[in-house]
């Protein structure tokens, strides 16, 4: 049972925990239905000391540093292709990691700036504390000087997100760092090891390459458990072929310093071995910053396996305690999910809104950097869920027309429609690797809430010449074994 704190007044009628992309969403939302608000936001220092401003994630150590990265790597690629296009580009084009962390930042600080700003501006206060529990209605903000404000209000919203986890190895800590730091390293990373092939790991791993370093993937098990077996089949090849290579079935035991300054790894598997890298990079998933909230003395209960809050519409099993974003319980772990399950929430409690977030076909990509967009169901969870007998899968390679003069390789560039057999044949799920997948998936995202049938995706003309075209022309099915390979770009 949770302590009571007196009746009366509160200081606020909201207290966000977490000045995140969920966390702002809906402190942001709820200060325009007219309601109080204080947002608590504070970064422990990572193990390296890296810290960061307000904004949580996305924007200072995520989606954002990412994709700029991810930009600058797919920037270089086009600077060599840009030769066969006829421009007269200088032989050797070099690159400066410090001139892109530097820029990179810059853009980061820039937005820290217009967050609180906006926070100001929507008379929202913005404390620089550590929130933690002290009854149900009471958060302990400690300041980074060593004082403490108490805070009282009549809502609590959790949005606290996660950090990466560090695997337990001897030297992991001393002399590995994660994504918290790689986007502020100040010196190049050199040849980099990264631990770990979910989705952080293969584009750090991947960027890393395009930019010009060595980049080796251990991979304990498989690559982006939980997608497209047959996508994630196509990534590796793809990464493989543009030069990073992966240690598969391999664990690290230990991570040392050489008098050399390099990083001796040793690993266990089928075979033990080891290497020597500059920087290595632990991406084996993250943790939820549940527990340092002391949760139980507000009565909150945490899910045993994963350390998160098990919500049914975004409430917690204290009624007046909210929670949105990563610290959610089998939910994604997306900024704009996140963002929108902190918007709808305000809506319901300050505005007399019903709708509930949907968690269901939320698309996403992976920039790997040939990207890979997906939404709906996996291949594998449609077979699951419908039996093979009831679904249709129809697929395709296809040849971006910018490919041709540079003659990229075009191998990888695949994509996967899964429907229901039965007509009108729904579909479940869209699958694309190509450039620009998230750009293209995000569109088809919105006609699979819509209810898009494959008959409508027969029914579009396509917009040529375009890759996203290519949705619009698949007819090979699977099952037919009928090759998937195009015969020309226009027929
Ligand atoms: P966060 O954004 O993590 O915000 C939580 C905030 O609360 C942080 O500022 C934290 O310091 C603060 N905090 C924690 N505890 C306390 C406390 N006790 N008191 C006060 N403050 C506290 N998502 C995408 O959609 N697309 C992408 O391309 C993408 N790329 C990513 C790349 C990387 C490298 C990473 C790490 C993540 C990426 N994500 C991406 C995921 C995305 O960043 C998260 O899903 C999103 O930020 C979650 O938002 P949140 O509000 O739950 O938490």
């Amino acid at each position: 049972m949770a302590p009571i704190v007196p009746s009366g007044q509160y200081d606020f009628d909201l207290l966000v925990i977490g000045g995140g992309s969920g966390g702002l969403a809906c402190a942001k939302e709820a200060s325009s239905f007219g309601k109080q608000v204080v947002v608590l936001d504070f970064v422990i220092p990572s193990e390296k000391g890296t810290t960061w401003g307000i904004g949580g994630t996305c924007v200072n150590v995520g989606c954002i540093p990412k994709k700029l990265m991810h930009q600058a790597s797919l920037l270089g690629e086009s600077i060599h292709e840009a030769r066969s296009y006829g421009w007269n580009i200088p032989d050797p084009v070099t690159f400066n990691w410090e001139s892109l962390v530097e820029a990179v930042q810059n853009h980061i600080k820039s937005v820290n700036w217009v967050t609180r700003v906006q926070l100001r501006d929507k008379k929202i206060e913005y404390v620089n504390g550590h929130g933690v529990f002290e009854d149900a209605h009471t958060v302990i903000a400690k300041m980074k000087n060593g004082k403490e404000r108490r805070i009282t209000a009549k809502d609590i919203l959790i949005a606290v997100g996660g950090r990466p986890r560090y695997p337990e190895f001897p030297g992991c800590k001393e002399y590995c760092i994660t994504s918290d730091d790689l986007f502020s390293l100040p010196t190049a990373p050199g040849n980099t090891l990264v631990i770990g092939a979910g989705y952080i790991g293969l584009e750090c791993a991947g960027f890393l390459k395009g930019l010009g370093y060595e980049a080796t993937v251990m991979v304990r098990s498989m690559l982006l458990r939980g997608f497209d077996r047959d996508m994630v089949n196509l990534v590796q090849a793809e990464m493989e072929d543009k030069g990073v290579k992966f240690l598969i079935g391999k664990i690290p035991s230990r991570v040392s310093k050489q008098p050399n300054g390099k990083l001796l790894v040793e690993w266990e598997g089928d075979e033990n071995g080891q290497g020597e890298f500059d920087t290595v990079l632990v991406a084996v998933g993250r943790k939820a910053l549940s527990e340092e909230l002391n949760p139980s003395a507000a009565g909150l209960e945490i899910h045993p396996e994963s350390g998160k809050f098990i919500t049914v519409a975004e409430q917690t099993n204290i009624p007046n305690i909210y929670a949105v974003g990563d610290v959610l319980h089998g939910r994604p772990e997306l900024t704009p999910v996140a963002i929108q399950a902190g918007k709808l929430l305000a809506g319901r409690l300050y505005n007399g809104v019903q709708e509930q977030m949907d968690y269901d076909n939320v698309a996403t990509t992976i920039f790997s950097p040939l990207e890979y967009g997906c939404v709906g169901l996996t291949e594998e969870e449609a077979i699951n869920r419908y039996t093979e007998d009831r679904i249709e899968v129809y697929h395709a390679y296809y040849k971006p027309t910018e490919f041709f003069i540079p003659q990229k390789n075009v191998k990888h560039c695949y994509l996967k429609v899964i429907t229901l057999l039965e007509a009108p044949q729904k579909v479940l799920g869209m699958h694309f690797i190509g450039p620009q997948a998230g750009e293209v998936i995000q569109g088809y995202a919105a006609a699979i809430k819509a209810g898009l049938t494959f008959q409508h995706l027969k029914d579009t003309v396509g917009i040529h010449p375009t890759i996203s075209e290519e949705f619009t022309r698949v007819g090979i099915t699977k099952r037919s074994g009928d090759d998937p390979t195009p015969q020309s770009c226009c027929s």
